[in-house]
């Protein structure tokens, strides 16, 4: 993403030799910047928190003949986006689970239909089966065709059991159902899967919030898609207020992302990205590395 712009920099700055960058010589530079931010799914907000940080680290700085100021530009940009990145904070669930005593250890898991949310349960299952957790999951879908059809299929190739009424049931009552049978069996953890017909759509987030009230979920996980950008960023935003959210799980981070998406939740929401979503496997689940992200951005 940068190549050019690293090429531009020089240019532009090997005229500065010896002196700091005025107010518009930066304003120059980074026009640049901002260009390439927001084509690669950076909100402006975060556009701009970046340019107040570089203003601050750039500007006072002597550029001379041999420097190499552009590297000087995009370390500094590198640091920005760390800073976001790290301000998020970080939460490894395994050892969140096994540090805490409430058992069933229940995950309400939220996101509009496509990002990827029922294959990341039978991940998640997966990996906390590989740990030694007992799991069973809820299929609080009860309102698209085929939902419970496909996570019941899942829990068979994990064997899992899947807790489901039929369609058009209280899906408050699925997930309510799930941990009753989970307490009774000595289960270790709850994974409640949800609808996600139109994330606008107001009945759909009451329903969730109802889901919520019922179930006490030790952990509400948003799924988002890393490949819709400023699409992940609106949803990310409308889960946050109408919901609550805990943690996020950015999915289909092996295709075309451009991290930017990644980068403007992290500071949108400041809450922690669990793992990312890295092919259809049951093994494509890798603990969220902001230096994935950073290669995306930088590249
Ligand atoms: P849901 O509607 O949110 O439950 O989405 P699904 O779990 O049905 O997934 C939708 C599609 O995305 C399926 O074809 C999945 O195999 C695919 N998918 C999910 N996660 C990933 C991922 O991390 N990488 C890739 N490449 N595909 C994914």
């Amino acid at each position: 993403m940068f190549d050019n712009l690293r090429k531009g920099l020089s240019e532009l700055i090997s005229g500065l030799k010896y002196k700091k960058l005025t107010k518009e010589e930066f304003e120059e530079v980074f026009s640049d910047i901002e260009l390439l931010l927001l084509q690669n799914d950076v909100s402006l907000e975060v556009v701009e928190r970046i340019k107040e940080s570089l203003e601050k680290n750039v500007m006072g700085r002597e550029f001379k003949r041999f420097s190499n100021p552009s590297k000087i530009v995009l370390d500094a940009l590198r640091e920005a986006v760390i800073e976001i990145l790290d301000t998020a904070g970080s939460l490894d669930l395994i050892k969140y689970i096994k540090e805490r005593s409430s058992r069933p250890f229940k995950i309400v898991f939220l996101g509009v239909n496509g990002v990827g949310k029922t294959t990341t349960i039978a991940k998640i299952a997966w990996r906390l089966k590989k740990n030694g957790f007992s799991v069973v999951l809820a299929c609080s879908d009860t309102f698209r065709a085929g939902a419970i059809e496909q996570i019941k299929e899942w829990g068979d190739r994990l064997g899992v059991r899947v807790i489901t009424q039929q369609y058009g049931a209280d899906p408050a009552a699925v997930a309510y159902d799930a941990i009753v049978h989970a307490e009774s069996r000595g289960i270790d953890a709850v994974l409640v899967d949800t609808a996600g017909r139109q994330h606008t759509n107001i009945n759909l987030m009451d329903e969730l919030r109802k889901i919520v009230e019922v179930a006490e979920p030790d952990l509400r996980i948003l799924v988002l898609d890393s490949l819709t950008g400023q699409d992940a960023y609106r949803q990310a935003l409308e889960f946050n207020e109408k919901v609550g959210v805990d943690g996020v799980i950015f999915t289909k981070v092996d295709g075309d992302a451009k991290g930017g998406s990644i980068l403007t939740v992290a500071y949108a929401l400041r809450k922690p990205i669990l793992y990312l979503g890295v092919g259809q496997g049951l093994d494509d689940l890798v603990p969220f590395d902001k230096n994935i992200v950073i290669k995306n951005i930088f590249h």
